[in-house]
């Protein structure tokens, strides 16, 4: 998880490598450090705060001299997050110093091993085995010493490395874990994305797995390991450093709210062409199309949700089995796939440890792989047979939503467009529902001008201690999405769950008071669902509906409502997601969440 960042050049490192650790943060935040050569002496400085502690301590890095150095900010795997876990981490005899992202799977033996050779450990962390192991390997030369040293690992790592006597080079290398080299004048930089290098340079090298990089500020150079110098694609990248600003809010989160209209308009109009669904490159053929007997989706998190609900529209549409299945269950599992299945992976960042592996997994069996990811030029991205790209933008705060709204409308688009190929549904339908994803921007918009009451409901609710989110059909998929919105970021203990379920066990826990939304978007089942809430007040429930103007259905039995505009019923999740978004933004800052970066957790899951 985690991110790190290298700079050497001609200016001062600190004062850069502090202001890209800050952009990094949502990747972990547990603790954070920098390392820096200076005159021919090693300067480190960590914390077990924040960024903002280490910005402090260093006046901005202004007391840290040296124009060569590496940071990392942590989201601990191996050790709690204090001082001495923090990265940096330094070899037994002061020469290397080691920033890492990942999990080195065989730090134990390895540690055992330099144990009993005299070496002494400081950090209970994994990383502090590589730092030792250079040192150790070390026989005058850099390059093979790291190769000699990730010849033993195994694992994922991004490493930025530096050694004392090589005071104007810095080392980086990667395995599974993000690493990106940023290409500028007289500098050159390190990071695990592209958001800390925006001010600087636009040219990024995508290093790849196992290839050495050696960089000074005139140079960068990548070989294999074989020591046969490559030749790398330099890219260039778009967007700007305002584009991963707040922009005014006071969170990235409602900044990504509110970003959700033009990003469901972004994400649509490229892939709409004369009442159409098209999708330009895709290798998907018509002929693919139709030997497809079934499709898994694989995900983690709020991916998974929007998994749930593609099963509902897929299977309306193509009258395909779809299962939806967990990356982290699937990856163990023996799931039944073949050249037959195709396998849909969705993930924001497009790194999702899980959501990769089970994708591998879903290649080996022959399966027929479509990545949905945000990040173009991610691991995923490059190891599915067709990916189909979110325009999201970057998503900064570590609840996701402007994402999750983008990856639902690809997978609607995506639905028409082989319900097309298929002819399992007819055209009038498939127009019909992109006439309305059109329209879901303008609706988007018209919920935001909830905001106020929303506000004054969370308000209302922010002192509970439990919620319970239910629905059912497309309901539920968004009940799932909005409980985990809530938990993640107030820390409220909450269920989403299907509805009917409920008589099964869970109502034993509705007591006097108890907060249930119940999401009644899904007007087919408006009656079952009116049921259910009656059951819960006949226990005491304090029920808020989200449901669409118009319906009466609930007035008297809940004690709030929330009305939404109507759309297509397939497409309903796409407004109802959005009130339960502010709902648990508003809650978590009248709980004083730390919003943006809610406690153990982090951005994009590199790590099982
Ligand atoms: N495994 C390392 C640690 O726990 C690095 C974790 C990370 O990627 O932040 O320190």
């Amino acid at each position: 998880m985690c991110g790190i960042i290298g700079y050497v050049g001609g200016k001062s490192a600190a004062p850069i490598l502090l202001d890209g650790l800050e952009k990094l943060e949502y990747r972990g935040y547990d603790s954070a450090g920098i390392a820096v050569i200076n005159s021919n002496e090693l300067n480190v400085i960590k914390t077990a705060k924040r960024i903002a502690d280490l910005k402090g301590i260093t006046q901005n890095g202004s007391t840290t001299k040296g124009n060569i150095g590496i940071g990392h900010t942590r989201w601990a795997t191996h050790g709690a997050p204090t001082e001495t876990n923090a990265h940096p981490h330094i070899s037994y005899g002061g020469n290397f110093a080691v920033v890492h992202n990942g999990i080195i799977e065989n730090y134990l033996p390895l540690k055992n091993e330099l144990i009993l050779k005299g070496v002494n450990f400081k950090s209970e962390t994994d990383t502090e085995v590589i730092a030792h192991l250079l040192e150790f390997n070390f026989k005058g030369d850099v390059f093979d010493c790291i190769k000699n040293t990730i010849s033993v690992l195994s694992g994922s790592y991004a490493l930025g490395i530096l050694y004392l006597n090589s005071p104007d080079t810095l080392y980086a290398v990667k395995n599974f874990s993000p690493l990106i080299a940023g290409v500028g004048v007289t500098e050159n930089f390190i990071a695990s994305d592209i958001t800390p290098l925006i001010p600087h340079t636009k040219d990024v090298i995508y290093l790849k797995d196992k290839e050495i990089a050696v960089i000074t500020g005139d140079s960068l150079n990548i070989f294999d390991l074989s020591g046969k110098p490559k030749s790398p694609k330099i890219e260039r990248i778009t967007g700007s450093a305002e584009s991963v600003e707040k922009g005014g809010y006071d969170h990235f989160m409602m900044k990504e709210i509110k970003e959700q209209p033009p990003v469901i308009l972004k994400t649509a109009t490229p892939h709409i062409k004369d009442g159409r669904v098209v999708f330009d490159g895709l290798n998907l053929t018509k002929e693919k199309i139709k030997d497809i007997k079934k499709i898994v989706i694989t995900a983690c998190g709020s991916a998974y949700h929007t998994g749930m609900v593609a099963k509902y529209v897929f299977e309306q549409l193509l009258k395909i089995p779809v299962s939806v299945d967990l990356a982290s269950e699937f990856r163990y599992q023996n799931p039944v796939v073949d050249q037959n299945t195709l396998v849909i992976v969705i993930s924001q960042s497009g790194e999702t440890a899980d959501t990769l592996a089970a994708l591998n997994k879903a290649k080996d069996k022959g399966a027929y792989t479509l990545g949905i990811v945000n990040v173009k030029g991610s691991s995923i991205a490059k190891a599915c047979h067709d990916t189909l790209f979110t325009g999201a933008g970057s998503e900064i705060s570590v609840a996701t939503t402007k994402a999750y709204s983008a990856q639902l409308i690809i997978l609607y688009l995506f639905a028409v467009f082989m319900a097309g190929h298929l002819g399992t549904s007819d055209e009038k339908l498939r127009a019909a529902l992109l006439n309305e994803i059109m329209t879901l921007p303008q609706k988007v918009q018209e919920i935001f001008m909830l905001e106020e009451n929303i506000k004054a409901l969370a308000k209302k609710h922010h002192t509970i201690t439990d919620a319970f989110f239910i629905g059912r059909n497309l309901d539920y998929a968004v009940a799932l999405e909005g409980a985990l919105k809530l938990k993640e970021i107030s820390y409220i203990n909450c269920l989403g769950m299907a509805a009917g379920e409920l008589k099964h066990g869970t109502i034993s826990l509705i007591e006097n008071g108890t907060f249930v939304l119940a999401l009644a978007m899904y007007e087919k089942l408006n009656d079952k669902m009116l049921s259910n809430i009656k059951e819960v007040k006949a226990r005491g429930a304090n029920v808020l509906v989200v449901t669409f103007k118009g319906n009466n259905t609930f007035l008297g039995a809940a004690d709030d409502i929330i009305y939404l505009p109507k759309t297509h019923p397939l497409l309903t999740p796409s407004l109802a997601v959005i009130p339960l978004q502010i709902f648990a933004y508003y809650i978590a800052l009248f709980r004083g969440a730390d919003i943006d970066k809610p406690r153990n957790l982090a951005k994009s899951v590199t790590v099982e």
